[in-house]
C-alpha cells in the first residue's frame, strides 16, 4: 500500500531517543526546551510551548486566550474536529465560516460578512481559528486585519503548514494572529509521534500556556499569594492540565526539525509533478495562492464529477493506492449537529466534500511510487 501519508525515520532520530531512555529524565529535562528552540528559531518566532499533541496545544492556547462559558469561537468547516473541540472544552460556543472553493481554506470575504452581521447583533467571536488546509496559509493578511477592526483574537491552526511562508515570513511567527498552533502527528510534516506546540510573539501568552501545560502551577514568587515556604514550594493559582510533552518525544522532534526544509522542498517537488502529469484529467489540482509557499502536508485533487467519488476511492485503494479525505464538514459530525447545524449550512465545504481525493504525499515517496499512483487515476478518473 502506498499510503497517503508517512512518517520518516532514520538512524539519527532513533539515537537520539534511545539517549534519552538511558539519561537522566525521561519528561521534563533538557530535551523539551532544545525542541521548542528548534522550532522556535526555525520559523523567527519569540518562544514556544510544547505540548503532548496539536488539540492539547489549541485547548490551552484558547484558554489562555481566556475563551470560556458562554463565548464564542468561529472555525472553517473544513478542519479536523480538534479545531472546533477546542472551544467546547471551554464552555464556548463554536460556529463555522464557509470555504474558499479555490484554496480549501476559511474564506475571507465570508468571514468579513459574518463579522459585519455579528456586530449588528452584537454576537462578535472572541477567537477565530483559521486553518492553513494542506499546508498552504489561509490569507492572514486580511484575517489580521479583520481582527484589529472586530476586536477578536486568532489563532492560526498550522498543524499542516510547518515550513511554509506566508507573504515572505515563515509560518510560526505570529505576525496576523495571537498563536500560532502546530502538530507533530506522524502524519504531519515533522514527528514527535503524538505532539504539539503553541507560538507567540506575547511573552504574556507564552508564561500562561506555559503555566496551563503544568496543572497551572508556578515557581514564580511575583505571582503566589505570599513569600515562598522554601526551595521545595509551589502554587497552583489556576486550574491547569498536564499537557506535557515527554523528552523521548521532544528528542525525536529536534532530530525531525534538522530535516524540516528538506522534507517540504521534495513535498513541493513531488506536488509540482503531480500538477503537470494530472493536467487534462477530469480532476482540479490544487490552487496556488502566488503569497503563500505551501509545505504541502496534503495534496488533494477535485473530481469533476462527483458521482463517481465513491467508486474511484475503492479503486484506488484496491490498486493499493492509500487515498483518504480530508475532511468530512465539521458542522455535519453527530456531535456538531446535535447542537443545532444541519446539511447545507457551509454549502462550499460541503460542495468540497463531495468532490475531493487526497492522494498519497510524503517525502520518502520515490517517483516510481509516484508514477504508479498517477498512472491509477489515468485509468480511474480518466
Ligand atoms: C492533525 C490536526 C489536528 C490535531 O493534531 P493532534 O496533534 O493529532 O492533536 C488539529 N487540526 C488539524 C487541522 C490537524 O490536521
Amino acid at each position: 500500500m502506498i499510503p497517503y501519508g508517512r512518517q520518516d525515520i532514520r538512524q539519527k532520530d532513533i539515537d537520539a531517543v534511545v539517549d534519552v531512555l538511558t539519561s537522566d529524565f525521561l519528561t521534563q529535562g533538557p530535551a523539551g526546551p532544545r525542541f521548542e528552540r528548534s522550532v522556535t528559531d526555525h520559523v523567527g518566532a519569540k518562544g514556544g510551548v510544547a505540548v503532548n499533541s496539536a488539540t492539547s496545544a489549541l485547548h490551552i492556547a484558547c484558554a489562555a486566550l481566556g475563551l470560556e462559558e458562554g463565548g464564542l469561537l468561529w472555525t472553517t468547516p473544513n478542519t479536523f474536529v480538534a479545531s472546533a473541540n477546542c472551544g467546547r472544552y471551554l464552555g464556548a460556543n463554536v460556529d463555522f465560516v464557509d470555504i474558499d472553493p479555490k484554496t480549501y481554506n476559511m474564506c475571507p470575504e465570508a468571514l468579513a460578512e459574518k463579522l459585519a452581521d455579528a456586530e449588528r447583533a452584537n454576537q462578535l467571536p472572541d477567537i477565530v481559528i483559521p486553518v492553513h488546509m494542506c499546508g498552504q496559509s489561509a490569507d492572514m493578511t486580511r484575517i489580521g486585519e479583520l481582527a484589529k477592526q472586530y476586536g477578536f483574537k486568532v489563532v492560526e491552526d498550522a498543524s499542516h503548514a510547518i515550513g511554509g511562508k506566508w507573504d515572505g515570513e515563515w509560518i510560526g511567527k505570529a505576525v496576523n494572529s495571537d498563536i500560532v498552533v502546530f502538530s507533530f502527528h506522524p502524519v504531519k510534516i515533522v514527528t514527535t509521534a503524538e505532539g504539539g506546540m503553541c507560538l507567540s510573539e506575547d511573552q504574556a501568552l507564552l508564561d500562561r500556556m506555559s503555566r496551563l501545560r503544568t496543572h497551572g502551577i508556578t515557581r514564580d514568587e511575583d505571582l503566589m499569594t505570599h513569600a515562598s515556604d522554601g526551595p521545595w514550594y509551589y502554587q497552583q493559582i489556576e486550574l491547569g492540565w498536564n499537557y506535557r510533552i515527554t523528552d523521548m518525544q521532544a528528542a525525536l522532534g529536534v532530530t525531525q526539525m534538522d530535516r524540516l526544509d528538506e522534507y517540504v522542498e521534495r513535498r513541493n517537488a513531488l506536488a509540482q509533478r503531480y500538477d503537470e502529469a494530472l493536467k487534462g484529467l477530469a480532476l482540479d489540482t490544487p490552487y496556488r495562492d502566488p503569497r503563500a509557499y505551501s509545505a504541502f502536508h496534503l495534496y488533494i485533487i477535485q473530481l469533476h464529477d462527483p458521482s463517481i467519488q465513491r467508486d474511484a476511492f475503492t479503486a484506488l485503494r484496491e490498486r493499493d493506492i492509500g487515498v483518504n479525505l480530508h475532511y468530512i464538514p465539521v458542522h455535519l459530525q453527530p456531535y456538531y449537529r446535535n447542537l443545532g447545524f444541519k446539511d447545507g449550512d457551509f454549502p462550499n465545504a460541503e460542495a468540497y466534500y463531495k468532490r475531493a481525493i487526497s492522494i498519497p504525499l510524503f517525502p520518502t515517496m520515490t517517483d516510481a511510487q509516484q508514477d504508479e499512483v498517477i498512472a491509477a487515476l489515468r485509468d480511474i478518473v480518466g
